[in-house]
């Protein structure tokens, strides 16, 4: 462990568990990075979708709005900054993954392109595709009759099976989805009620994800996604960038020299925040800081990014830490390799939150702009006030930012919410009451 990039005292605040703004010290040594993800795969990634839009609007109505993209509104939380970030300058928007269609959470970006980019290739491969552009000729028995050959399976703790498991089944797959033991009911009922096959694993996450990696690698007609390694999940992720971009640039809120933008992301294996954090910089470059968010009883991103190039990630066991927290997705103990190798140089810092201040986001959320949350997804919110503490002082401070706080953006990413059910979100909302004593 001698060579993970933190101090004595940070190593402490790990193990004590309590929460801490770690900065990264590869961020900008290009040194630090050993798989580049391409530019043009963003793109890519984002053709593909336009593609496959028409047949989306077919295969879920609530698509049509959105002429079959998958995406959520950036809300503008205006004279509300203050209330949720004491003493926080500049304006805060809120990114509303949590609504995101189809799956309610961040998974939907890349979870089901992954399941795209698979039936495109079968497509291809089995001449389903006679006219290029025409997706819609994959909702016919036909191709149906050719992708119910295949199993599509994933190891997750919840939210990334559900994207998976509803986006496989819907265009014909067989799904099944391993479980860890602590994913919710609610969730594996979602899931066998759209006739994917749950696993239940006893174990963690790590397990499930090993389990159903085996299953899938003895199935000629298996496809397993892996989320602690696949490049299509992170470009999925990715294209929210250029979506964002529009966003921002629709909502007034500049990025320049001037203008620092800064991004809050909840962070479980790093795919999803590494992919959207790639994008960003390919975008905004120096001007974008993005921080990575996680409970502190699983910081296994802040590991992660704490070791060097190509080292295997430290899981949070070697710091006595049992992974024991409610916030769905986040609850992981070792980071995707791909990702910390992937990223290691475009993420400003990590900072860890304890469920207890994630139950206070989620009552602010709730009592400020009825907004319904994961408790998972309120670490974001945590963001702004991070930067007035010491060691966020000493980064604005390091990148000359100090003076141009008034002139900043903060996005808090919202990652996942709305499928929650509603007698769950009162369990969490009674809970959020009783810790602020509201
Ligand atoms: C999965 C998930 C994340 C983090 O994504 P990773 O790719 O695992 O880092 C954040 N929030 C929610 C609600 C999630 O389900």
């Amino acid at each position: 462990m001698s060579s993970l990039n933190l101090t004595t005292e940070q190593q402490a605040h790990l193990r004590a568990a309590t929460p801490q703004l770690w900065l990264n010290p590869q961020y900008m040594q290009d040194q630090a990075i050993v798989a580049t993800p391409e530019v043009d795969d963003l793109y890519a990634a984002e053709a593909r979708l336009q593609r496959f839009a028409p047949l989306l609007e077919i295969l879920f109505p609530e698509l049509q709005a959105s002429g079959g993209l998958i995406e959520s509104a950036l809300i503008d939380t205006q004279q509300l900054s203050t209330e949720f970030a004491e003493g926080c300058e500049g304006r805060l928007f809120l990114k509303a993954d949590h609504q995101l269609p189809v799956a309610g959470s961040i998974k939907a970006r890349g979870g089901i392109h992954e399941v795209l980019c698979f039936a495109e290739t079968l497509a291809r491969q089995e001449g389903l595709l006679e006219a290029e552009d025409n997706y819609t000729t994959l909702n016919s028995a036909a191709a149906k009759a050719v992708f119910s050959r295949y199993t599509v399976s994933v190891g997750s703790t919840g939210n990334l099976g559900l994207s998976i498991g509803i986006m496989s089944a819907a265009l014909g797959f067989r799904a099944e989805v391993h479980m860890s033991a602590d994913a919710k009911d609610w969730k594996k009922q979602r899931l066998t009620d759209r006739g994917v096959k749950v696993i239940e694993h006893a174990a963690d996450y790590g397990a499930a994800v090993a389990a159903g990696r085996a299953a899938a690698e003895a199935d000629p007609y298996g496809y397993f996604v892996d989320d602690e390694r696949s490049p299509h999940l992170f470009m999925g992720y990715a294209v929210a960038a250029l979506r964002l971009e529009s966003q921002l640039q629709a909502a007034g809120g500049r990025v320049d020299a001037e203008h620092p933008l800064f991004v809050y992301l909840p962070a479980g294996v790093g795919g999803a925040p590494g992919g959207i954090a790639f994008g960003l910089k390919m975008l905004f470059g120096r001007y974008v800081h993005c921080f990575f968010a996680e409970p502190v009883q699983a910081p296994c991103m802040l590991l992660g990014m704490a070791g060097n190039a190509s080292d295997e990630p430290v899981s949070v066991a070697e710091f006595g830490l049992s992974i024991d927290t409610e916030a769905d997705g986040l609850a992981v103990g070792t980071a995707s390799q791909w990702v910390c190798d992937a990223t290691r140089n475009l993420i400003s810092g990590v900072y860890t939150a304890t469920d207890e201040s994630l139950y206070r986001q989620l009552y602010r959320l709730k009592a400020l702009i009825d907004t319904e949350v994961e408790p998972s997804a309120a670490i974001g919110c945590l963001g702004p006030e991070l930067l007035e503490g010491d060691a966020g002082k000493a980064y604005l401070q390091a990148h000359k930012l100090e003076d141009l706080m008034g002139n900043a953006t903060h996005i808090a990413w919202l990652t996942g919410g709305s499928f929650v059910p509603e007698e769950e979100y009162k369990r969490y909302l009674d809970k959020a009451r009783h810790i602020t004593g509201a």
